[in-house]
């Protein structure tokens, strides 16, 4: 544990800063983000040295603080959705695509970044997540809709950000849950949890969505992703043991092994009775430094990902608060790799990253962009579902979802 102490300074390396091949405030760039640029159009042919042709590769990205990723959803089955905004999040420039650990959900996601590819944009790394144990991200919300009463004003529906629960209640048109019985889209549903406390008869009640052990190898080997994702709690280092051996058994050869942390993770779990630790980003850091004593025992390269306000950032611009303050706190302690943001993160993020102190600017690898990259989307998607169509297909749609997914991206990879 003696690196709890070392200084943030030295842990920090950015040595290609300034030296790369996107032209910082050029008005390329400026232009990326608006309505210039249209990759679309001019395809594999177009050499502007804009963001969406240029993207530096992903650990080049890392070293800069320039890293973006799109989660689309540890338990976000839409695939539909998860297409089109591979494909778009992919023509932005994102590095990786952090998806659920699944065959069909996967597929889709190939089948995006695909037409990005098409499009000129570089191919992104994919990442799979896992959790060692319950887990908000792995979980779906459920509840029978035969128990609602007709004259309920459904504020479960109201609340739900994937649109997963229809109204009327009951009324699963083609392309509905596979859970059936169930009140909820299961495809859509991500576990947001924000249904759980509105129904004010508690009907709605949480299912766990997390992949038995003996599952892990085998799909990873189908699956082949670049990269996985652990999600982890305090007081958990022993279950995280045992799925880490699972991700190793699979033989896939990994980019990176991220791990996903928090300190509102580690309430929950405190609650639970999982965790003695008090959730301070003292107690945070300690059980980074022995997932890093894990991850380096297989010889993967670890990413931490400092987990704020899990599944928010599309509620408003105070969560962004949540993760840029846990940053702050647990650098200075955190064991040796790439520190990304997540959890509440959205175009609030870099500039309370900017407010920093310059050490603590510099350790910032980047960020992960998840409700709000969706959400942003989400009416050009439903339009797109309603015509029968993809919206990667539907020209009159497409530079505008382009435009909004390159708005969210574009600051981060060109950031100083
Ligand atoms: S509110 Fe969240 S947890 Fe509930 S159905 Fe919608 S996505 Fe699922
Ligand atoms: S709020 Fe509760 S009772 Fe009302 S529709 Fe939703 S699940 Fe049913």
């Amino acid at each position: 544990m003696a690196g709890l102490a070392s200084p943030l300074s030295r842990r920090i390396l950015r040595p290609l800063q300034g030296s790369g091949r996107i032209r910082e405030g050029s008005p390329e760039i400026a232009g990326a983000a608006g309505a210039s640029c249209r990759p679309w159009d001019d395809g594999p042919a177009c050499a502007r040295p804009c963001i969406a042709h240029s993207p530096l590769v992903a650990e080049q990205a890392l070293a800069r603080g320039r890293w973006v990723k799109l989660i689309g959803g540890a338990s976000n089955q839409d695939l539909a959705a998860i297409e089109d905004l591979a494909g778009l999040y992919s023509l932005a420039g994102v590095h990786c695509l952090d998806l659920a650990a699944d065959q069909a959900v996967v597929a889709a996601a190939r089948r995006g970044i695909a037409w990005a590819e098409n499009q000129g944009a570089a191919r992104p790394w994919l990442m799979v997540s896992l959790s060692d144990g319950a887990d908000p991200h792995f979980r779906k919300a459920w509840f029978d809709p035969t128990r609602c009463p007709p004259s309920c004003p459904r504020p479960c529906a109201r609340v739900c950000p994937a649109l997963a629960i229809p109204t009327p209640i009951g009324a699963l048109g083609a392309g509905a849950g596979s859970d059936s019985g169930s009140g909820v889209l299961a495809e859509r549903c991500y576990g947001c949890g924000r249904c759980l406390p509105a129904c004010p008869l508690g009907l709605i009640e949480e299912r766990d969505h997390n992949l038995p052990p003996d599952q892990v190898a085998a799909l990873l080997v189908e699956l082949c992703p670049d990269a996985v994702e652990l999600h982890t709690r305090l007081g958990r280092a022993e279950a995280f043991a045992e799925r880490l051996a699972q991700v190793c058994s699979s033989g896939v050869p990994l980019r990176r092994l991220a791990v996903s942390c928090g300190l509102e993770s580690a309430v929950s779990a405190q609650g639970a009775g999982v965790s003695p630790e008090l959730p301070t980003p003292e107690a945070l850091a300690r059980e980074l430094w022995q997932r890093h004593e894990q991850v380096l025992h297989t010889g993967l390269a670890p990413l931490w990902q400092l987990d704020g306000r899990p599944m928010s950032g599309d509620v408003g611009a105070g969560t962004a608060r949540a993760a840029v303050r846990l940053l702050a706190a647990v650098a200075p302690l955190a064991p040796p790799g790439p520190l990304q943001l997540a959890g509440g993160t959205n175009d609030r993020t870099l500039p309370l990253v900017q407010r920093l102190d310059p050490d603590l600017q510099r350790a910032v690898a980047g960020v992960a962009f998840g409700s709000v990259a969706r959400a942003r989307l989400q009416p050009l998607l439903l339009q797109a579902q309603g015509r029968g169509g993809r919206l990667l297909d539907q020209p009159d749609l497409l530079p505008l979802a382009s435009a909004i997914a390159r708005e969210l991206v574009g600051p981060w990879l060109a950031r100083d």
